[in-house]
């Protein structure tokens, strides 16, 4: 069972031409970023692990940012926090 994150079900799984502001709003995806952000407290992450862009981590900053970080060559150590960007 692989999981992917928000991002890569939208670039995956949904074709160019059916990226719509109400297919992203339906999208379910087995690592919901935007959701797993929002339910965060300031100042915690937690992990996951996307088979498509190795998203390894998920935080919300002490000052309420976004941030993630991702897998890397060595398995017990994660890139450092960095942003995911804007919503597809
Ligand atoms: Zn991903």
């Amino acid at each position: 069972m692989a999981d992917f994150c928000t991002r890569c079900v939208w670039e995956i799984f949904v074709q160019p031409h059916e990226r719509t502001p109400e297919v992203l709003e339906n999208l379910t995806p087995d690592i919901d970023v935007f959701k797993i952000y929002g339910d965060l407290p300031r100042g915690m992450w937690r992990p996951c692990l996307c088979e498509g862009c190795g998203l390894g981590a998920i935080m919300k900053s002490e000052t309420g940012e976004l941030l993630v970080a991702y897998a890397t060559k060595d398995p017990d150590h994660l890139s450092d926090w960095t942003d995911y960007g804007h919503r597809p």
